[in-house]
């Protein structure tokens, strides 16, 4: 169909005094940008197919190279904007659906942003976490509302299944298809170093993984695939997931492109086709449902096992959050709309669900006044960029975060935000086995873990200048916060004061 020509997003700037014409970027480059043109002699660039990966700047012997954005605009104002004029144009081109991948990039609030931590300084000294102890390890699942105590008058102290962390963090969601191998490789090894757990996500576990049981969520989402019983016996915990931040109330798919090799028998399903998961689960419309499922699986697995409910941070989340810790569920994990993905829907990414310091804020409290808070641990998920985002996140009532983007960023993303194309230049969101292998999981595990390392001893230094010293302390603590450029409804919502008071 006929196109409206619209100027690349990226040009590629090559210093030709530096380029040597050695080709590495063109071997580098999987959405074929550079070529040698043997007629001029020099290299040269299809700027249409330009992603702004960085991988050619990164690996450019000679520094030739640089990517920018283009200053070349359409006649935009403040209500017809770049983007949405440029998506007008290929959606009348293609007739589809716009897909993106990643998270929301919208200019909406970044609540983490706008709220400050205290630090102690003259009645309740800080602490020194060089030199005095410190405690970063948490215990998900359910707890006791009072202690009892057994006829021989000794404190009963047989708990429900915990899951336990070195740091209240876990590595999030991202199955075995959307990333690869060698990306799943480096997350179940750091994971396993750091004594923290990663998340199969909802591709199933791949039979080499399985020896990382210990360290790894296995999720059951709604099409089922890759689940069986050694696959839930597996894992250490069992996630339910039931919406994701980046897609509320839609399900997923994985082009049948992608079904090939070790990706379809991990999810028991024919090479090539394509991976649907519907929108519900068509066993689960109400709460009552739920809990079948939850018993179910508990059953399946002796009762050894905590089962995580995973839902998206939706309008009415304290009410869904309530329903959950009432269905048997050990853990909730909200996601909020910030959360990444491999691919979702343009307009759904961008306009659906809310942020996540609302969600947890909000069920935190309702649980609390319904007397119910110890039923389940909070997990909280949707755009966690840091160790203090990981703070703020336990001082509004979290017991610990889940990081998909952060460590997909160690592993070498670029967000350059084409997940959905399956040719990630980086070796993470791709299943080509020569783009797979650029990714060396020996490197990949060991910036995770320098990640997660910096990360702990930054939560510690932090907490430390609080005068607190164990993250129980700490949970639910919003004498901690205080908020700037919030109104009031934001901070009642939030539950914390403004700065100044
Ligand atoms: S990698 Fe750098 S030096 Fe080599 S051809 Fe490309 S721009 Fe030239
Ligand atoms: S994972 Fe790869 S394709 Fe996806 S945003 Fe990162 S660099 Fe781009």
């Amino acid at each position: 169909m006929g196109v409206e020509f619209i100027y690349p997003e990226f040009e590629v700037v090559r210093n030709y005094d530096r380029c040597i014409a050695c080709r590495v970027c063109e071997r580098q480059c999987a959405n074929d940008v550079h070529a040698l043109s043997v007629e001029r002699g020099v290299m040269i660039s299809d700027e249409t197919k330009c992603v702004d990966c960085q991988r050619c700047v990164s690996l450019c012997p000679t520094r030739a190279l640089k990517i920018v954005k283009s200053d070349c605009t359409l006649r935009e104002n403040a209500n017809w904007q770049n983007d949405t004029i440029k998506e007008i144009y290929k959606q009348a081109n293609s007739g589809s659906v716009l897909l993106s991948s990643m998270g929301n990039p919208k200019p909406l609030p970044v609540y983490w942003d706008k709220i400050l931590i205290n630090a102690s300084q003259v009645t309740n000294p800080p602490i020194d976490p060089l030199r005095e102890p410190m405690e970063t390890q948490v215990f998900l699942g359910k707890k006791p509302s009072q202690t009892e105590r057994g006829k021989d008058g000794k404190i009963k102290c047989e708990l429900p299944p915990q899951i336990s962390l070195s740091l209240p963090v876990m590595f999030s969601a991202m199955s075995y298809g959307s990333i690869s191998y060698n990306a799943h490789a480096s997350l179940a090894r750091a994971a396993t170093e750091l004594g923290i757990l990663y998340n199969t996500g909802e591709g199933g576990l791949h039979e080499d993984f399985y020896k990382y049981g210990k360290n790894t969520v296995v999720q059951v989402a709604s099409g089922r695939f890759g689940v069986h019983e050694d696959y839930l016996n597996a894992g250490a915990a069992i996630e339910i997931k039931m919406g994701q931040g980046a897609k509320p109330g839609i399900g997923g798919h994985l082009p049948g492109a992608k079904i090939v090799g070790d990706v379809s028998r991990t999810r028991m399903i024919p090479e090539g086709s394509d991976a649907i998961s519907p929108a519900p689960h068509h066993d689960i419309y109400s709460i009552e449902d739920l809990r079948q499922l939850v018993f179910s699986l508990k059953e399946a697995t002796q009762y050894k096992k905590p089962v995580i409910v995973k839902v998206a941070a939706v309008h009415n989340i304290a009410a869904i959050a309530s329903g959950i810790a009432r269905s048997g569920a050990d853990i909730i994990a909200i996601d909020g709309f910030r959360g990444g993905t491999g691919a979702a829907p343009t307009r759904i990414r961008d306009n659906v669900g809310i942020p996540v310091e609302m969600a947890l804020a909000a069920v935190d409290k309702r649980l609390r006044d319904e007397g119910i808070r110890g039923n389940v641990s909070l997990v909280v998920g949707g755009s966690v960029r840091s160790a203090a985002d990981v703070v703020k996140a336990v001082a509004l009532g979290a017991d610990a975060c889940y990081v998909a983007t952060a460590a997909l960023l160690a592993l070498g993303c670029h967000l350059c935000r084409t997940c959905q194309s399956g040719r990630c230049n980086w070796g993470i969101a791709t299943q080509r086995p020569d783009l797979v292998k650029r990714l060396n999981p020996d490197i990949g595990s060991a910036r995770l873990v320098n990640l997660m390392t910096a990360w702990r001893h930054e939560i510690m230094e932090i907490m430390g200048g609080m005068g607190i010293n164990s993250i129980e302390a700490l949970r639910g603590n919003r004498l901690m916060l205080r908020g700037v450029g919030l109104n009031e409804k934001e901070l009642e919502i939030l539950g914390i004061s403004h700065a100044g008071e």
